[in-house]
């Protein structure tokens, strides 16, 4: 190739509209067939506006890549789809059989093979890809995401592709189809308003590391001992313990409001909660095992009844009752 600057595309969400068979990875009986998914291919509506963009790269003598996670196994159907709709591009490349790495890991794997001294001008990438664009920004390559469908869908005769600048400062282009058009004015503002999904990502994951520092801390802070696993158990465990131990301390509590009555009323038996109780508490306690807490998560809550519900099903299946 002689060609010194490259342009990378993604095909499924990017360059071809794919929301007519997203049915088969997201349904109501929960079955993901990969194999119908990407053979229906064919059908795909092309995003022309796109299309249009690339088609001026390429005058001006930058090549365009087009690697998708797309299977190898649909290639000639790919092949005759791209021809179909007149998409002029210099180099594609699909996933290998087998291959099931993550898209970041993936395309940068093509990048580096195939590409190695020449210049990534831009890349296109669908916002189902984060991790793409978020390996684009390490690189300093920029990347320009293709967001889902903002059209109810019903008709792809009418198409458009708007520029939404969030309010994050990112642009990404938004596929518009369907009839209802008179609504898309509102849901453009709706997404300028707000950041995109890259950023929001980014928030979520900011929100989580601070909750897993909070919930350490408060670990700390009780005594319990550091938890073992890896980085990503700890940090879903600490928060899991820690509403584990909001539920104990109201069951504590409770313990305390009810405890005079309860020892008039039946001392034995009441002995015999409170002894079966504090066993529990302890037993949680030398819990430092991430994955068992992750195990256990279901019903874990910051509330009395979980933590009542909680502690004596410990107390039964370890005998302390
Ligand atoms: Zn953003």
């Amino acid at each position: 190739m002689l060609s010194t600057e490259i342009i990378i595309c993604g095909l499924d969400g990017v360059l071809s509209l794919i929301e007519h068979r997203l049915h088969y990875l997201n349904n109501d009986e929960g079955v993901r067939d990969w194999d119908k998914f990407h053979m229906a291919c064919g059908d795909d509506m092309p995003n022309l506006p796109l299309i249009d963009r690339l088609n001026q790269a390429r005058a001006e003598g930058i090549a365009v890549i087009l690697i998708s996670g797309r299977s190898a196994a649909v290639s000639d159907r790919t092949r005759a789809w791209l021809e179909q709709w007149q998409i002029g591009y210099d180099g594609l490349y699909l996933r290998p059989p087998g291959n099931f790495k993550p898209s970041a890991e993936y395309k940068a794997g093509v990048i580096a093979n195939h590409f190695a001294g020449i210049t990534v001008r831009r890349i296109y990438e669908s916002d189902s890809h984060l991790d793409v664009a978020g390996w684009a920004t390490e690189q300093n390559i920029p990347c320009t995401l293709i967001g889902h469908n903002q059209g109810n869908g019903e008709s792809r005769e009418q198409f458009e592709l708007k520029v939404v600048n969030h309010a994050c400062n990112h642009t990404v282009l938004y596929p518009f189809y369907g009839d209802d058009d008179f609504t898309w004015g509102d849901r453009l503002t709706q997404l300028s308003q707000g950041v995109c999904r890259l950023c929001a990502a980014t928030e979520q994951r900011e929100e989580r590391r601070k909750k897993t520092l909070q919930a350490q801390h408060q670990a700390r802070e009780r005594g319990l001992p550091p938890l073992e696993g890896s980085d990503k158990q700890i940090a879903w465990a600490e928060t899991i313990r820690l509403s584990a131990f909001g539920g104990v301390d109201r069951v504590l509590r409770w313990v305390e409001e009810v405890s005079e009555e309860a020892e008039r009323e039946d001392p034995d038996y009441w002995y015999s909660v409170q002894q079966g109780i504090k066993r529990a508490i302890t037993y949680l306690e030398e819990q430092t095992d991430a994955k068992w807490w992750i195990d256990h998560r279901h019903g874990m809550q910051n509330h009395l009844e979980a933590g009542r519900a909680m502690l004596s099903s410990i107390a039964q299946e370890m005998g302390y009752m």
